[in-house]
């Protein structure tokens, strides 16, 4: 007798769930990205104990077709994307089809939604990967999760969550790093019945620094905005004065995307270099904008990091365009116009 064995699809659910949700913290990200690509413009979190008893998302997005509710807590169950082709072209934060199926296995969910057209909402229940419940009911558009009990039934990984205020500082820096890559959508965070964020969703880049920071912050940055080769920067830097001793607030985005980028950090801080002293570093907001085809978004299981065809070119055109918004200066034109 061989010792070799194909692990039930519940093992291999929970062995999966590990690389995706490593805490709350991943549970908010990969629910709030869910309802911006179901066009939310409306998202609200609410958590419990540092989203360890409860994390509760209301968006007012899509929703999912009554049919479709339980085949989504499937692995691999996405309609995102049908072929590797579509990775080239890729305009949603999600594709693999395995955050559902990931938090379900770890967790007890449940789900309200409902689709414009529909006549009722649907409500299922999930309790470690399996389907305790499905009915019909009356639910407004858009989907409610309630991730409850998150690792009840995998105690090695319960026992590495750290205290509930430091989880909910997690959730609080995922939520504020998205609400600044989407200006358009207005997110709420309320931690333990207190909001502690909600942003306007106008829009307008600065408002969003403003809510989040406070005046002093968004009296403090300078607007960057330059397009070159295909690559367009655009978003915040902020003056020396607001710099700090960590990262934590060198915040970058790729296609919309909230990324750790050696490339993209380096030529940040090299831009700064003259203007701060060492071990000091800036506030940013940067956007990086390019081809879908010329970034690689599938090369960390959470997608935190990315990769760049040209990576040439991307350093360049971050550094020219902070150095040029930093200094006042023009040291190169606009080739591109902004669309
Ligand atoms: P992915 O985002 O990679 O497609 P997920 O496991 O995160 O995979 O979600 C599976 C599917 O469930 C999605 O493709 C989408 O169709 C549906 N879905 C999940 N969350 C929402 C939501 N908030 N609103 C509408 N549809 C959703
Ligand atoms: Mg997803």
């Amino acid at each position: 007798m061989g010792k070799v064995v194909i692990l039930d699809e519940n093992t291999a659910n929970q062995i999966a769930a590990g690389e995706v949700i490593e805490r709350p913290a991943s549970v908010v990200k990969e629910m709030v990205e869910n309802a911006i690509d179901a066009h939310a413009t409306s998202i609200t979190v609410e958590i419990t104990n540092g989203g360890v008893k409860s994390i509760k998302i209301v968006d007012n997005g899509d929703g999912i077709e009554g049919d479709d509710v339980e085949l989504a807590f499937e692995r691999h169950a996405t309609s995102k994307i049908r072929s590797i082709d579509d990775l080239t072209r890729l305009s949603t934060m999600g594709f693999r089809g395995e955050a559902l199926a990931s938090i379900a296995a770890v967790s007890k969910v449940e789900v309200i939604t409902k689709t414009e057209d529909a006549k009722t909402g649907t409500r299922v229940i999930v309790e470690g990967g399996k389907v305790v419940l499905s009915e019909p009911t009356g639910a407004p558009k858009g989907t409610t999760f309630i991730v409850r009990e998150l690792f009840y039934n995998t105690p090695a990984r319960y026992k590495f969550l750290k205290k509930d205020t430091t989880e909910a500082t997690y959730i609080h820096d995922v939520i504020s790093k998205i609400a600044l890559a989407r200006p358009d959508i207005s997110i709420k965070f309320v931690n333990q019945g207190k909001t502690v964020i909600h942003t306007p969703g106008n829009h307008d880049l600065l408002s969003t620094v403003y809510s989040l920071f406070g005046k002093d912050t968004a009296r403090a940055v300078i607007p960057v905005n330059l397009t070159f080769n295909g690559v367009k920067v655009s978003g915040f830097v902020g003056k020396p004065e607001i710099s700090r001793g960590n990262r934590n607030l060198e915040m970058v985005f790729v296609n919309g995307r909230v990324v750790y980028n050696r490339t993209i950090i380096t030529a940040i801080e090299e831009a700064y270099k003259t203007r701060l002293m060492q071990k000091r570093f800036p506030f940013t907001v940067l956007k990086v904008d390019v081809p879908p085809e010329t970034v690689d978004v599938n090369v960390h299981p959470a997608k935190l990091e990315v990769r760049f065809s040209d990576e040439n070119m991307v350093y360049r055109t971050v550094y020219m365009a902070v150095s040029d918004a930093l200094s006042g200066a023009s040291l190169i034109q606009s080739i591109e116009e902004e669309d």
